[in-house]
């Protein structure tokens, strides 16, 4: 049997994890700002999450929602401490587009329209309704046609607002555009797109599958902004790991869905309560999203410091520890000198090299990458000089 795969492979075979490091079969350490795209906020192996898991494991592993068991009320006790406005309401999913899938039908439902703003350079998912709202071209061709009508408007430009209308179900929006390129929202922008939908009784979906959880240096991003959407999809690092994704929505969302209006198998399962449950604690007790925001701007000035005058770099730009390189040139050599270098990063849209480090990340290793960084660039500018 062959895997299928759509990622293009990066040669190495991870065998282990510990904190911010993985180790691969030939004992090299690196250091994983790559994170299973975020997922590994927490750090690998985590021992609160590890505990959870095993003791969960040992007890019972599989219940839908029909049936009631006590890891599901220790989690909802524990996200209440992480809660965001009135989002009173969670529905637990397995991955983010289904959590974005959700948001999407729920937004139909209770409005009766159809139409979806979503914004240039997003990414929401690859099923068919989270690809609708998708900006890459090249993801949604072929498959298309989605889910619609969807309007992609200028991300960060409050003038284009004006072209969203009362047949708009929902607006959503990444308050850090991820894949895009690790792009932060304007306050002004994410005020202004709160008020347009409750002119046009549109709901607000903030996706915070990649931004939320602590990283950007507030539990949730859009805490950034000061405003409170009507439904919060969340993912990768709420479960520490383990797949699991959330929708939040308020009692007067929550009360208009009903039996039937969705379901997953694995939805809410123990397993996934336990993990969602450990991780809360997690970044709670650890002060997680406050360490985000202190090493963050350590990060963010090295790379400035150290990064800035490099003629290739366009910008240098993120939240907390959501954090992209914005290059003139292809990134793609510059994070293989990285990984040579025993430094896992990811691409984000054409241009960025992407660091999504987990929030235990020392200054020792921000050094590390600080170094390895102006290698890959410099190699990166004379390979573009020669060629
Ligand atoms: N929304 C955002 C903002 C994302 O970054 C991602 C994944 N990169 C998704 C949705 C989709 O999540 P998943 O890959 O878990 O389906």
């Amino acid at each position: 049997m062959k895997l299928v795969t759509f990622y293009s492979g990066r040669g190495i075979n991870i065998v282990k994890g510990e904190n911010q490091y993985v180790w691969d079969d030939k004992g090299n350490k690196y250091l994983d700002l790559h994170a299973g795209h975020g997922v590994a906020f927490l750090g690998h192996n985590n021992k609160t999450i590890v505990r959870y898991l095993e003791k969960q494991m040992s007890e019972i592993m599989t219940l839908t929602t029909a049936f009631n068991t006590p890891i599901r009320e220790e989690m909802l006790k524990e996200l209440d401490k992480v809660k965001t406005g009135n989002l009173d309401n969670v529905f637990l999913l397995n991955s983010g587009s289904e959590a974005v899938e959700l948001a999407m039908k729920s937004a139909r439902k209770i409005t009766g329209r159809k139409k979806f703003i979503a914004f240039k350079n997003s990414f929401h998912g690859r099923t068919s309704g989270s690809l609708s709202v998708t900006w890459t071209k090249r993801y949604r061709e072929p498959f298309e046609p989605l889910l619609g009508p969807v309007d992609f408007l200028d991300f960060n430009n409050i003038d284009e607002l004006k072209k969203i209308d009362e047949n708009t179900a929902a607006i959503i929006v990444e308050p850090v555009q991820g894949e895009g390129g690790v792009i932060p929202a304007k306050e002004d922008f994410m005020k202004a797109l709160k008020e347009v939908s409750q002119d046009k009784g549109a709901l607000l979906i903030v996706d915070e599958v990649q931004s939320g959880f602590g990283r950007t240096g507030r539990v949730w991003a859009h805490q950034h902004f000061g405003i409170v959407p009507d439904i919060m999809t969340a993912g990768k690092a709420i479960g520490g790991g383990f797949p699991v994704s959330a929708v939040f929505m308020p009692d007067w969302i929550a009360e208009k869905l009903g039996e039937g209006d969705h379901g997953t198998t694995y939805g809410g399962n123990p397993m996934a309560a336990a993990a969602v449950t450990a991780a809360t604690k997690v970044l709670v007790e650890e002060n997680v999203a406050e360490q985000a925001k202190e090493k963050g701007e350590i990060f963010m000035r090295m790379l400035k410091d150290s990064l800035g005058d490099f003629k290739s770099v366009r910008e240098i730009r993120g939240l907390g520890l959501m954090i992209g390189i914005d290059l003139r040139l292809n990134p793609a050599h510059a994070i293989k000198v990285l990984q040579d270098s025993k430094i896992l990063s990811l691409k984000a849209g054409l241009t960025v090299i992407r660091f999504l480090s987990p929030y235990m990340i020392t200054q020792e290793d921000m050094e590390m990458v600080v170094n390895a960084a102006r290698k890959g660039i410099s190699e990166t500018e004379s390979k573009a000089v020669t060629s």
